[in-house]
């Protein structure tokens, strides 16, 4: 990332962000995958967390470009079924899978940052920044996609609820595009069950939204509470990062 860059290319920037918002309000998912598959090509991503739903919006791009770039930040400390459900979805429909790794050691850098004990994360923000964000600014650094499609929902927090479907971020000097942003769990529920698509298989035990294994990072919830609670539960802390023009120190 260049923190010198603070605005789109010229190219870039003859794109309407507020304009394609209001087009896409009310749209499809699959219309604005189609726009922005046609605008971008190759130069486009997608990065994935391989979680409960993740495969709604694989299937949904994957069907209009098949080869686009699936990245996966692998923090170190996902949980061992994520990573086998990501193996089997890129054999299943030969994924492009991309995956990024934490510099850090898993068990080196608990101890080292005093973390004693393996299943909770006392600094969390600390952890995020360092085995998180930082491999997702390097995979963007390095990939440097004109345009990154990401599964955000307007319904999960209040930070998202602020975003648009089309939206410059300077962060990675790419615009970061939210197929699903209005679509709700209800939603992608009946896209997966019409497609026929798997869920990761930690859903049927109630984990509804999965990141990493620590208990204080990712919880399972009941089954009519909001999906987000189930994330860094009792803390203050609503994202890990990524999808925060700031990143980590969150
Ligand atoms: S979600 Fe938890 S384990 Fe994963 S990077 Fe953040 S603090 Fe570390």
């Amino acid at each position: 990332m260049n923190p010198s860059i603070d605005s789109p290319s010229p190219a870039a920037a003859r794109l309407d962000p507020e304009g394609l918002s209001q087009r896409f309000a009310a749209g499809a998912p699959s219309e604005i995958i189609q726009w922005a598959v046609d605008t971008f090509g190759d130069s486009l991503l997608m990065t994935s967390s391989f979680g409960a739903e993740s495969m709604c919006l694989i299937h949904l791009l994957t069907r209009v470009k098949p080869d686009v770039r699936i990245v996966l930040v692998n923090t170190g400390y996902l949980f061992h079924q994520t990573l086998i459900f990501m193996e089997e979805m890129r054999r299943r429909y030969g994924l492009n899978v991309l995956e990024y790794h934490s510099h850090h050691d898993p068990l080196v850098y608990l101890t080292v940052h005093g973390e004693t004990d393996p299943r909770i994360r006392r600094n969390v923000d600390a952890c995020c920044r360092d085995n998180k964000n930082e491999v997702f600014d390097r995979a963007m650094r390095e990939l440097a996609p004109a345009a990154w499609v990401r599964g955000v929902r307007a319904d999960q927090s209040a930070t998202r609820s602020r975003m648009k479907v089309v939206e410059w971020n300077a962060r990675i000097n790419a615009w970061a595009i939210s197929p699903l942003l209005n679509w709700d769990h209800r939603r992608i529920f009946e896209y997966m069950k019409h497609n026929n698509l798997p869920f990761h298989p930690l859903w049927q035990q109630g984990y509804v939204s999965i990141g990493c294994n620590p208990e204080t990072c990712t919880r399972p919830i009941a089954a009519d509470s909001d999906p987000r609670q189930g994330r860094w539960a009792g803390l203050d802390k609503k994202e890990c990062g990524i999808h925060l023009d700031q990143g980590a120190g969150i």
